[in-house]
């Protein structure tokens, strides 16, 4: 129907340039971060793809549905197939790698419960891995208190990493006194003395794994934990010492495993395949000394290409699931061979990998602050500017120059903005002392901004190699704010934090070419409280390319890659609590191709006063104190006394965001 819109003059460029949904595919990545699982349909919403097997769903038909169930944005929408999808890519990634390589001996998957404690993640994990044998790892006491309890099988592998208690080694004696397949991974060297000591007095036959300190480190953001400076794991001198005392006590078979950990989000698979050969080398060499050791674990890592660059940025990854796997597998493969050794079982702890694509975090924009241009005045400006103040012709004159300059140098570009900035100012005091009229001043409002924009504009056609600050930050002076009802600190930490960037689409309307420039803000008053970059395609990601929310309404922005570490680091800022929850399974039987299995409502205020020590009960009779003497001064009525009570009542089981 486009088509015949266009009158016969039109230019056949104008076909040529059409928008079209692949262009947005383009536009926010897509492709190239979804993993598969995120696309746009033909309509230009995103839709979710769990497997082949379902109808893909559309996320905004989630968002409706949960909105007439009575619950307010945000909401986290878990995509459970994902989970069980990303569960199988990893397996059968090994798999095929092992296939591949000739391997002699199996892989086995532990989820780290740290990534994602949500219990049904976890299920959903040991649900989906059942049929590949995967594992759980915990890291704290009240990890294993919540995975202990999930080694329904025995053979199901359960790995205790970080520093334990004695009340932890013994529940893990314990376990394995049960004939679970749970293994403590010493981290620190009074760890295997305790060890030793608390399974000799309860006549206990103790079994664990050890992880040491590899020089090699993981490269990129998260590298710190793995390397030289590590402040985890045994070296070899200890590992010598620890020998020994094994020997000495004829334990040796009680070492199981090794293990090592780069730190999350390897950025370089050289680092791994670097970082297996070392370990396979110290594997050997036990195994020549008569040690059985059965399991190398290559810890956590796999990364995530969260702006699908393959790791032209920081926040990618230059290596695919199936790389990952090949480089373990064949260096594992290559190096115990060399070493004449048989091929032990690979461990691996993904977390971020097999957790990241299944939530996404839909927000609501509330509103734009947008910028005002000359352009977009229908009034004869002409007459306004000749009749007007002078500072008004004077910004005019700047406006022009700057409009039809060709080539301009920076020094001239820098001139004009800052003479821009002086005649707004200008014009703010003129208008305070009276001398200005409203219009007046709009109009400077409007000038101001096109210059800066005639003066951007520049700044894009030339591509100067060097610019000033005020200059390069032009670009952010002049995107539109969008204002979204969620917390930057709440909901996407590792944003807030590490600058870590997630891909944010919006969910609908992508059949149309958005082409405003929005950088997204929070509703906490915080500077902190922006999103500071964008996955896109554009050379600046400084902005990210929507539409114009009067003509798309309600418009509603997904956070994609949301489910490792991110929506489970609930906090008390601001006092915004977790964001309302919803589970979804894709289920071609029902009408929109999808149910929601679980919604968890969200934080209540009450919740959340209580994790600053305000307590309801307190509150409600403070308050009725203040409004008891008002009514008794008769300032409001005592049906209004009564009404307001009810309110404030209301507000401690409502949801922190807005309803
Ligand atoms: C955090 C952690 C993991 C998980 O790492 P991912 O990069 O998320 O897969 C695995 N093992 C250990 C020891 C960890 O500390």
């Amino acid at each position: 129907m486009a088509e015949l819109t266009h009158s016969s003059a039109s230019p056949p460029v104008a076909e040529a340039t059409k928008w079209s949904v692949a262009d947005a595919e383009q536009l926010y990545n897509i492709d190239r971060w979804s993993a598969g699982f995120f696309g746009l349909s033909d309509d230009g919403d995103v839709v979710v793809r769990g497997t082949d097997a379902v109808p893909p769903v559309v996320i905004k038909s989630v968002v409706e549905q949960v909105k007439r169930q009575g619950m307010s944005l945000p909401v986290l929408i878990r995509f459970q197939d994902i989970i069980a999808g990303r569960v199988r890519q990893l397996n059968e990634s090994f798999a095929a790698a092992i296939d591949e390589f000739g391997y002699q001996n199996v892989y086995r998957g532990v989820y780290p419960i740290k990534v994602n404690q949500l219990h049904e993640v976890v299920d959903e994990i040991l649900d989906a891995g059942k049929e590949f044998d995967m594992g759980i790892e915990v890291g704290s006491k009240t990890e294993l208190v919540a995975g202990i309890a999930h080694l329904e099988d025995d053979d199901t592998l359960l790995l205790s990493n970080g520093y334990k208690d004695d009340t932890m080694i013994d529940m893990l004696l314990a376990a394995q006194k049960l004939g679970k397949n749970v293994l403590p991974i010493i981290e620190k060297y009074d760890e295997f003395t305790r060890i030793l000591a608390r399974s000799n007095d309860l006549g206990i036959k103790p079994a664990f794994g050890v992880r040491i300190r590899v020089k090699q480190s993981g490269s990129g953001r998260w590298a710190e934990s793995g390397g030289d400076r590590s402040k985890f794991g045994i070296s070899l001198p200890r590992l010598l010492d620890m020998l020994a005392e094994l020997e000495e006590r004829g334990l040796t078979d009680a070492f199981r495993l090794l293990h090592f950990h780069l730190g999350s989000q390897i950025s370089d698979i050289q680092a791994l395949r670097k970082a297996v050969r070392e370990m396979c080398q110290i594997y050997a060499a036990l195994r020549r000394k008569g040690v059985p050791v059965e399991f190398i674990d290559v810890g956590g890592g796999l990364g995530v290409d969260y702006d699908g660059t393959l790791g032209a940025t920081e926040d990618g990854i230059n290596y695919s699931m199936q790389e990952y796997a090949n480089a373990i597998v064949e260096s594992a493969r290559t190096q115990c061979d060399r070493e004449g050794v048989p091929h032990p079982v690979l461990v691996s702890e993904s977390g971020r990998a097999l957790t990241a694509h299944h939530s996404v975090l839909v927000v609501e924009v509330l509103g734009t602050n947008r910028k005002d241009f000359l352009e977009d005045l229908d009034i004869d400006i002409a007459s306004r500017i000749a009749d007007g103040h002078d500072v008004i012709r004077n910004m005019h004159g700047i406006y022009e120059w700057m409009r039809d300059i060709e080539q301009p140098k920076p020094s001239q570009l820098l001139e004009a903005l800052h003479d821009a900035l002086a005649k707004r100012d200008e014009v703010e005091q003129l208008f305070g002392f009276g001398y200005l009229s409203l219009e007046d001043r709009a109009l400077g409002e409007r000038l101001y901004w096109s210059i800066c924009r005639a003066i951007n504009n520049h700044i894009e056609r030339d591509r100067p190699d060097w610019l000033p600050d005020e200059l390069d930050q032009l670009d952010d002076h002049l995107a539109d704010l969008y204002m979204c009802d969620f917390s930057v600190f709440q909901s996407a930490l590792d944003h807030w934090a590490i600058g870590q960037r997630f891909p944010v689409v919006p969910l609908s309307g992508l059949d149309v070419q958005p082409n405003q420039r929005a950088v997204l803000v929070d509703l906490t008053c915080d500077s902190d409280g922006k999103v500071k970059s964008y996955v896109t395609s554009e050379a600046d990601d400084s902005y990210l390319l929507l539409h114009n929310t009067e003509q798309h309404n309600p418009y509603y922005l997904g956070f994609f890659l949301m489910g490792a570490y991110q929506d489970i680091m609930g906090d008390a800022h601001n006092l915004f609590g977790r964001p309302n929850e919803v589970h979804v399974y894709a289920d071609p039987d029902e009408p929109d191709g999808f149910y929601i299995e679980k919604s968890i409502p969200g934080t209540s205020v009450s919740v959340m006063l209580e994790f600053v020590q305000y307590f309801a009960e307190d509150l409600r009779r403070r308050m009725e104190k203040i409004v008891r003497a008002k009514v008794r001064d008769g300032v409001i009525k005592k049906r209004e006394g009564v009404d307001l009570l009810e309110s404030y009542g209301r507000f401690f089981s409502s949801s922190t965001y807005l309803e």
